[in-house]
């Protein structure tokens, strides 16, 4: 069995990355995604173990230092990182692994396993973005104004990214989001042990002649 594809997707705080998971996940089978360790506070809602390992920064570090996270970055006051363990299983499994992960870290992912698939994922526009923040009701004015800040930013290395998805219609972009994913799994660099195998059985036809 092949390995699973890789899948890395970021976006700017609000753009709806969070919302298109559940709902991928929901819908299609043969997906891992992958729960990264934060020193941020939980949201009202999420729990430990769910949608983050929710640690103190002490415990973080201890996680560096042992070399437990395939990468870790700060963004906005916080630490975030990706557990190796689980990828290495998932993907082991056949699983596509996906990775909701910001800008910084994807670019650590990419050197690391250059077959990965980059999405980035953005409403049609900047102020439907602050709608759907504000929206959200989940962080203060001020920690609005930092992600918006920090989406400034963000927004200069989107063309680093393999695929734009726009977050306009919600089933439209999830349905667009698993095709993208699919797709990968044909081209020809991921299936060499089918090319050698057809190989091998058409050299047949050769002797036979
Ligand atoms: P992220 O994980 O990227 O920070 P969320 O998934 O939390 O973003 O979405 C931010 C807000 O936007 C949420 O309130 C969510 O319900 C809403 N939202 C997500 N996708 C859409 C969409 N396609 N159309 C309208 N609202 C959306
Ligand atoms: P939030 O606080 O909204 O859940 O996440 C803030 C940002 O951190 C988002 O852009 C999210 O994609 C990113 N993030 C979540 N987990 C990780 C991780 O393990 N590594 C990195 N580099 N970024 C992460």
């Amino acid at each position: 069995m092949s390995k699973g594809v890789l899948v890395v997707v970021s976006g700017f705080s609000g753009s709806g990355k969070g919302t298109i998971m559940r709902r991928l996940l929901e819908k299609y089978d043969n997906y891992g995604l992958s729960i990264s360790a934060t020193t941020r506070q939980p949201r009202e809602g999420e729990t430990h173990g769910k949608e983050y390992f929710f640690q103190t920064t002490e415990e973080f570090e201890n996680m560096i230092r042992q070399g437990q996270l395939i990468e870790y970055a700060q963004y906005v006051g916080n630490y975030y990182g990706t557990p190796k363990a689980y990828v290495e299983e998932q993907r082991n499994l056949g699983k596509d692994v996906i990775l909701e992960i910001e800008i910084q870290g994807a670019m650590k992912i990419k050197e690391q396993y250059p077959d990965t698939v980059l999405l980035f994922v953005t409403p049609p526009s900047a102020e439907e973005l602050k709608r759907r923040l504000v929206g959200r009701g989940t962080e203060t004015e001020d920690v609005i104004e930092s992600r918006l800040v920090r989406a400034v930013q963000e927004s200069e290395g989107m063309d680093l990214y393999d695929y734009l998805v726009i977050n306009d219609d919600l089933e439209t972009c999830v349905d667009e989001v698993h095709a993208i994913i699919q797709s990968e799994h044909d081209k020809a660099s991921r299936n060499e042990e089918f090319i050698e195998r057809i190989r091998k059985q058409l050299k047949v036809f050769v002797k036979g002649e």
